[in-house]
């Protein structure tokens, strides 16, 4: 069932949303969230558009969710372009982040608000981001600053955003669960902003922590460098073993599964 972001976060306490860059680690997750009876938000970011274009991979998803017992949400993750936000929309996405974070606050609010009307008058929702989420990988120039939750209520009234992504420590692409949370920032954002709020780079955050972040009403847990690897390293092991194969189909079982068992033990702690 294909829904909206603004839809699905109604149907659970918290939804686990993963970055997917292909058919093989989307089919795994969407299998996985219809086994365990979850609502899940199949998400690409620009390095998945860049190597396939939203018209082609946005149907694809697109028609999984529509084939899907349970809701599916299908997003464009972390947008700074307004064309490519009118891309995915055209080709089927029910939700859009623009991310502004890296510009002025002005400037992030008043592109936002341009964003919003765009994508609500075509039915499709969207999330933006106040405050900013940095980067563990060195090639991505970003800079990192906690939310302040005052600026949070305002941009998330004047924009009327779906829902609003913050900084409270965690980091991007992190390979290893030790991200320092600010817990007491989150509980004063969220008990001042009532739109939903979004975790960006929660590969980084200790499972014990995830839970703690769901109690606490986050909306929307952002899970991407967890699967990758779990999809790379696998694919390398069995690459390595199969001396003889030359087949891919061959090779993408080991790691769909290494997709669906880590997707598994996070919609456990996300729900
Ligand atoms: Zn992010």
């Amino acid at each position: 069932m294909l829904i909206t972001l603004k839809e699905i976060l109604k149907t659970q306490r918290t939804v686990a949303a993963f970055n997917v860059f292909g058919y093989e680690d989307a089919i795994s997750v969407v299998r996985t969230a219809e086994e365990m009876g979850c609502p899940v938000i199949l998400m690409t970011n620009k390095d998945c558009v860049d190597f396939i274009p939203q018209e082609i991979i946005g149907p694809m998803l697109v028609t999984m969710a529509k084939n899907a017992s349970v809701p599916v949400c299908v997003h464009l993750d972390h947008s700074r372009s307004k064309a490519d936000i009118e891309r995915a929309i055209a080709s089927g996405y029910t939700s859009v982040m623009y991310d502004g974070s890296q510009l002025p606050i002005e400037e992030n609010l008043a592109n936002t608000k341009e964003i919003v009307e765009l994508a609500h008058a075509a039915g499709v929702s969207v999330e933006a981001e106040i405050g900013s989420v940095g980067y563990s990988d060195p090639n991505v120039v970003a800079k990192a600053e906690y939310t302040d939750p005052d600026q949070a209520v305002w941009f998330a009234r004047e924009t009327g955003v779906d829902a609003l992504a913050v900084a409270i420590g965690t980091v991007h692409r992190m390979k290893i669960q030790e991200a320092k949370i600010d817990f007491d920032l989150l509980k004063r954002i969220k008990e001042k902003v009532d739109t939903p709020l979004v975790i960006h780079g929660s590969s980084g955050v200790k499972d014990e922590d995830l839970s703690k972040m769901c109690e606490m009403g986050v909306s929307k847990i952002n899970l991407g460098t967890s699967l990758r690897m779990a999809f790379g390293n696998t694919l390398r092991r069995t690459v390595n073993e199969m001396t003889e194969e030359f087949d891919r189909l061959k090779f993408f079982p080991a790691s769909m599964k290494a997709v669906s068992n880590k997707a598994k033990e996070k919609m456990t702690i996300v729900h």
